[in-house]
């Protein structure tokens, strides 16, 4: 078991890559506060990760909320002792989001908030808590948007993608030595309701699938084994890492037919 007697928050559990991280993560030894705006979805959830046998609790928490974030830590502290484990996943993809002249300040702001702020306010309470636990490992979901522009616009989410990325190279430099190691998970293109709502026509769909080398979008499951590798110790001389998982979608000049 790689995460055995590890306590790991993960916002945005109710669904997609959160969901999947946490049920993984529970089957390797973690306890798990589920973190997440729908209720539904994160006590659901809970009662996977209890029905197969693990230890798990659900935190009503809005990530943009400096309040909500404060007091999911909290929660988690008190509930388990300790936190070693903070995976700051919860993100959106407004369907309104668009290219600079056609996205609204609304759409940009709402975006920053949960994507960039939710991100900073996990981190602004997580440290203070990986720290009484003696070190532990952040991992925040960014994306291949950080680093490529898509022809598909939604320059909100990648501008927030990007700020992801950089807010995770320069904690991980500031907490390097406190045994605290800061990662940003980058999936590609994923089959999760997130994005097929985004790409809401086929057409849409194959745009995107023509630049993936591997020639399909990934899974949940795949990025919640990637995040395994980030969140346990194997990975304990990795920090500030712009970890790729992407279908070879950053690798490719010219994908095969
Ligand atoms: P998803 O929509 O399936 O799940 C996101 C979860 O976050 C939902 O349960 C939702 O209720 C929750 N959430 C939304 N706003 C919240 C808030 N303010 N506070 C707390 N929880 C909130 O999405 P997913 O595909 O699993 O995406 C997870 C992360 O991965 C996001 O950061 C997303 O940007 C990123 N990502 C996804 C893809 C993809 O193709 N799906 C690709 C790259 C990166």
């Amino acid at each position: 078991m790689r995460l055995e007697n590890k306590v790991a928050l993960i916002t945005g559990a109710g669904s997609g890559i959160g969901r999947e991280t946490a049920v993984l993560f529970a089957s390797e030894g973690a306890k798990i506060v589920a973190v997440d705006i729908n209720d539904a979805a994160g006590e659901e959830t809970v009662q996977m990760i209890a029905d197969a046998g693990g230890e798990a609790i659900y935190v009503h928490a809005d990530v943009s909320k400096e309040t909500d974030a404060a007091n999911m830590v909290r929660v988690a502290e008190e509930t388990y002792g300790k936190l070693n484990v903070m995976f700051n996943n919860a993100g959106i993809s407004h369907a309104q989001d668009d290219d600079a002249i056609n996205t609204t300040v609304d759409v940009w702001d709402l975006t920053m908030a949960i994507n960039v702020k939710g991100v900073f306010l996990g981190c602004k309470y997580g440290i203070p808590a990986l720290r009484r636990a003696g070190g532990g490992s952040i991992i925040n979901t960014a994306s291949f948007v950080a680093v490529l522009g898509a022809a598909t616009p939604q320059l909100a989410y990648t501008a927030s993608k990007g700020a992801v990325l950089s807010m995770t190279r320069e904690l991980a430099t500031i907490h390097a030595r406190e045994n605290i190691r800061v990662n940003a998970l980058c999936p590609g293109p994923l089959h999760t309701e997130l994005l097929m709502k985004f790409l809401n026509t086929e057409e849409k769909r194959q745009r995107r699938l023509v630049h993936v080398p591997m020639g399909r979008f990934g899974e949940a499951k795949e990025m919640a084994k990637a995040t395994l590798f980030l969140a346990s110790d194997d990975s304990s001389f990795t920090t500030g890492a712009t970890f790729m998982a992407d279908g070879g979608i950053t690798a490719a000049y010219v994908t095969p037919e």
